[in-house]
């Protein structure tokens, strides 16, 4: 049985929680972008994580293995997550064919009784392959590309009983519902009052390092909200357009009137300084 104990996204994730710093766990939809958030960890000396959607897994079938080759290569601790696996075949086809360190297990269409009974059978699976697993407690409302939108499902914030019940569930990390939606928020960022930070404190409080907590949905966050959330216990970030925004952006103005050589190199450079002015931010630069 493999351990995880040796399991790279729970060492990064444990270095953070005692640092007190965050961890930025990063979308990549293509190379190119997968190669410039791995230059920003090299050149600032940061932890990260990458991670991979499923949907992205059966679109480009070779970039879990380029994924898994820059996370052997790093000098920098660095660690492949999948994010919301949603199916449960794909989850065991995952872990068996791929090297990844980590999977969101999201059972989180379901009730909560049938989602947690899924979550702890996958739970073990994935740990007999020393894989550590991320759930979601209550529900997330909203879709990013790449995931299936929740539709009209209403978000549930997430409970004490609930942390309790998906601790039991067996998962190593926990991703809370504390008024965080998947998409955008608006330019503004999360309305006043919209993130309930006492909620988030109250869950780290609760949850004592048994598992680590996660925070989803960071699209349009201000510096100042990020940090907040680090302050009150959230170690992996997820982030997707807060930071992907800045390379679609620099494609949309030069896609047209530049070669594609230089395209490329120009792109990942614009994605590698807003990935180190992340890191900045969350505190993980020099951490590594
Ligand atoms: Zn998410």
């Amino acid at each position: 049985m493999a351990s995880l104990q040796q399991n790279r996204t729970l060492q990064i994730l444990k270095a953070a929680a005692e640092g007190k710093y965050g961890v930025l766990a990063a979308i990549a939809y293509n190379i190119e972008q997968l190669t410039a958030l791995v230059r920003a960890a090299e050149s600032r000396r940061s932890p990260l994580i990458l991670q991979l959607f499923p949907s992205t897994l059966k679109q480009l079938p070779t970039l879990a293995h380029a994924a898994a080759e820059a996370v052997k290569s790093a000098t920098v601790p660095i660690s492949l997550h999948i994010d919301h696996a949603q199916d449960e075949a794909h989850i065991r086809e995952i872990m068996a064919t791929l090297c990844v360190d980590s999977i969101m297990v999201d059972m989180s269409h379901y009730e909560k009784e049938e989602n947690l009974a899924k979550t702890r059978v996958l739970a073990k699976e994935c740990h007999v392959r020393g894989v550590a697993v991320e759930a979601e407690s209550g529900r997330i409302n909203g879709g990013e590309e790449g995931i299936a939108d929740t539709g009209d499902l209403e978000a549930l914030f997430t409970t004490p009983e609930d942390v309790e019940d998906f601790i039991k569930a067996d998962i190593d990390i926990l991703a809370p519902s504390i008024g965080n939606v998947h998409g955008d928020y608006g330019p503004q960022g999360p309305a006043p009052g919209q993130l309930h930070f006492d909620r988030l404190e109250s869950i780290n409080k609760q949850v004592n390092n048994r598992v680590l907590v996660c925070l989803h949905g960071t699209n349009d966050f201000p510096p100042e909200i990020m940090t907040r959330c680090i302050e009150n216990g959230a170690v992996k970030l997820n982030v997707n357009k807060l930071l992907l925004e800045v390379w679609n952006e620099f494609l949309r103005q030069n896609a047209a009137t530049t070669p594609l050589v230089r395209l490329i190199e120009e792109g990942m450079d614009v994605l590698q300084k807003e990935t180190e002015r992340w890191m900045d931010i969350c505190g993980s630069s020099g951490k590594a």
